[in-house]
């Protein structure tokens, strides 16, 4: 800034010179025109609002103006910055119009758009399959029942016509609860309930039992020490291993879809005589290949023992033997799984892993 100089001659001092004061105002509108953002116009501020922009350093000479001068160059600066200030606020105003317009299309929500819901859960596919064949017994007009999987060594074996000398009550097959006299097991099949049912609900019945039993073996890829059964049991007037047969055929379709091939193989059971074990076509091969791994090429899959009721299981509780047959069968519930979906390994059954009940926890 020039100091106070009475002598001074306003059309010496370039910065105050019409042209030159017209020129930066000229020029600050253009700039400020051409701008086409809010970062643009915020950069051009210092070169034409700032303490050194030409305005500004005319506004400060202003006062070393003798007095009669100071008025017209005041006015001329005056308005010139004015001018500027204006088309700055002005333009500011439309990009930040601008902006607030492209925001709310850029960034607008759909509110009808699907969302990432939480993954929904499923039900365990033991359970889905378990609910099925309770389903079917149902709809044929049977019960449910139930029992408990800490049961009476009694009802577990006694009742069902085990030897007292009988290999499957030994200690490696069966899980006893301790201390050794308290007479309990942990239930290794779900026949007990047949003896349970036919001594509280009497006869004729038509029970279907679905529930976990235990054995001691070792868990791996066919074998669990805990797993999963369906037991159901008939006993009325005239019943016949006919009746065994349909029953157990149509619990296969249910399962395993229409064409299913069953076969009943003599075997031995305590509780049941005559005893067989019911095998399933093999699904895969159909019996067709020696090297299949789901049949071991023996074309036919074990699926489960069943029989005619054994007259002592009756007669142990109470009911007549002459008057009365009946028929039983216990099936694999897991086994039939793997057979459905593929599975290979049962263990993938129980490790909790919830891609495995999203994948098969599913009935469709
Ligand atoms: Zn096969």
């Amino acid at each position: 800034m020039s100091g106070p100089n009475t002598n001074y001659d306003p059309v010496e001092v370039a910065a105050l010179d019409p042209a030159t004061v017209d020129a930066a105002l000229e020029a600050a509108l253009a700039a400020v025109a051409e701008a086409n953002s809010l970062e643009q116009l915020k950069a051009l501020r210092p070169a034409h609002q700032g303490d050194k922009s030409p305005l500004a350093l005319a506004n400060r000479e202003i006062g070393a103006l003798p007095p009669s001068a100071k008025a017209e160059a005041g006015k001329r600066v005056g308005q010139a910055r004015g001018r500027v200030s204006q088309a700055f606020s002005a333009r500011q105003s439309e990009l930040e119009a601008e902006r607030d317009a492209r925001i709310l299309i850029e960034e607008a929500v759909d509110v009808t758009a699907p969302v990432a819901r939480r993954p929904l859960g499923r039900r365990h596919p033991i359970e889905l399959m378990s609910q099925r064949i309770a389903d079917l017994f149902v709809g044929m007009g049977w019960e449910v029942a139930e029992g408990p999987e800490v049961e009476a060594e009694w009802f577990n074996f006694d009742a069902l016509n085990f030897d007292a000398d009988h290999p499957a009550r030994q200690m490696q097959d069966t899980f006893y609860v301790e201390p050794a006299d308290t007479g309990l097991v942990m239930r290794t099949h779900t026949s007990p309930v047949q003896a349970r049912a036919m001594l509280e609900r009497g006869v004729p019945l038509y029970i279907a039992a679905i529930g976990r039993v235990f054995r001691t073996d070792e868990l791996d890829a066919t074998h669990m020490p805990a797993f999963h059964q369906v037991e159901g049991l008939a006993v009325d007037e005239g019943i016949t291993m006919a009746h065994l047969k349909g029953t157990l055929d149509r619990l296969a379709t249910e399962l395993f879809g229409e064409g299913v091939t069953t076969r009943l193989r003599p075997s031995f059971f305590p509780f049941t005589e005559p005893s067989a074990e019911m095998d399933l076509r093999c699904f895969v091969c159909l019996g067709k290949d020696p090297n299949c791994r789901t049949c071991k090429g023996t074309g036919w899959i074990e699926w489960g023992g069943c029989g005619m009721v054994n007259r002592n299981v009756l007669t142990a509780v109470g009911v007549d033997p002459d008057r009365y047959t009946g028929f039983a069968f216990g099936m694999g519930i897991d086994r039939a799984l793997m057979f459905r979906t593929g599975v290979s390994d049962m263990r993938e059954m129980i490790e909790g892993d919830v891609r495995f009940d999203a994948q098969f926890g599913m009935e469709i």
